[in-house]
């Protein structure tokens, strides 16, 4: 960053980095900041690294609050590595259902084994290592490695891609390679010798607490002096907002074949929305035309599963969003009249009172407690 002759300061996108004297005064103020304001949460209460992994995973798209319960019934569950191994997937989806993003638990899981397999069940240390496991990239090493044990590892994520642009008065899209990598030099060239760990979820905090994406809390920052974009007035300009989603609507319909007290599930496929997960059969509606929905349902219902039914009435309209898409799920009973489910050990009939033990998609689930109470 340089300085006008007006003593103004003019933002880069190609920045320079402040110098060592401003490095130092930042961590000094910021680790001091986290020392007296750090929240209180069951992942900052442990340095193993396998407890921290855990929630570095579960926290990557999803708020903090929601993750604490998931947490603690996970590491019940699984309490170390060799025992989220040996798990069943389907016993680690289930634990996981309703957080989302289950591509996170099935590589977690599989990380899991290669660890047992590879490193006799310890969390290994070497950089490579790590970031060689499933589903662990350079951010979620480097915060693993920092908090375990103060390697001398940077990060960046969301929060102190928000905080860096800030800090740098970074005009460039931070999403970018070139403002990626100026990020990333950034974030090792501010890590301190010691107290790495520390520093990291300081800087997080900062990000989550303080520096927030709108309306930050410049007055309670306490690197509010070093800031170029606070003096600049430009909190609402940095970082460079992300391209706005384009939303897409869909219409779907979801079925609850019934036949006594048995209902039939379909596991998801490998490339489908819930992957591994169970959901009731479900398929996209079409306008096709001479064919009434009644009729589409049935037909769709048996190329999905080969089992013929009768179409009942409509129990709920769901609508729900899942990344770019907008769905309105509209769920219909229907009665079993023949077919049977073959081979097919993805498509099956399941006791009412067993679909607890299922993990199921969100809005299965949704299905699931909508089943009118004559039918259990
Ligand atoms: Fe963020 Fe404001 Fe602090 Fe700058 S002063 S780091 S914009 S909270």
């Amino acid at each position: 960053m340089t300085q006008n002759h007006d003593n103004s300061y003019v933002p880069y996108t190609s920045v320079e980095f402040p110098d060592s004297a401003w490095m130092a005064q930042f961590r000094r103020r910021i680790l001091a900041w986290f020392r007296r304001n750090a929240r209180d949460l069951p992942w900052r209460r442990t340095r193993d690294a396998y407890a921290i992994w855990v929630s570095e995973i579960m926290l990557q798209q999803t708020q903090v609050v929601t993750v604490i319960d998931y947490f603690e019934r996970f590491l019940a569950a699984f309490p170390s590595i060799a025992d989220l191994a040996a798990a069943d997937e389907q016993e680690v989806l289930r634990l996981w259902e309703g957080l989302g993003y289950y591509r996170r638990a099935r590589q977690l899981h599989a990380a899991a084994r290669v660890i047992v397999a590879e490193h006799q069940g310890r969390f290994p240390r070497e950089p490579e290592q790590i970031r060689g496991l499933p589903g662990i990239g350079r951010y979620t090493a480097g915060a693993i490695a920092s908090i375990g044990w103060d390697a001398r590892e940077p990060i960046l994520e969301a929060n102190t891609i928000r905080v860096f642009s800030r800090l740098l008065a970074y005009r460039g899209d931070p999403q970018k390679n070139a403002g990626q990598q100026r990020l990333w030099e950034f974030a090792a060239g501010v890590l301190p010798k010691r107290d790495t760990g520390l520093f990291n979820q300081a800087l997080m905090e900062l990000g989550s607490e303080i520096c927030t994406p709108r309306g930050p809390l410049c007055d309670q920052c306490p690197v509010r002096a070093l800031c170029p974009t606070f003096r600049l007035g430009l909190q609402d300009e940095i970082p460079l907002p992300k391209r706005k989603t384009k939303y897409e609507d869909r219409h779907e319909a979801a079925v609850l074949v019934r036949r006594g007290d048995r209902v039939v599930l379909r596991r998801c496929g490998p490339e489908e929305r819930w992957a591994g997960l169970w959901d009731f059969p479900r398929f996209p509606v079409t306008a096709r035309r001479g064919e009434s929905l009644s009729q589409q349902l049935e037909r769709a219902l048996e190329e999905l599963t080969g089992l013929k039914v009768e179409a009942g009435r409509k129990l709920a309209t769901i609508k729900h969003g899942v990344t770019r898409f907008r769905i309105t799920l509209d769920c219909y009973e229907a009665d079993w009249t023949g077919g049977r489910l073959g081979r097919n050990r993805d498509v099956r009939w399941v006791e009412i009172a067993a679909l607890e033990d299922y993990p199921l998609s969100v809005t299965g689930r949704q299905l699931s407690r909508l089943i009118p109470p004559a039918s259990l």
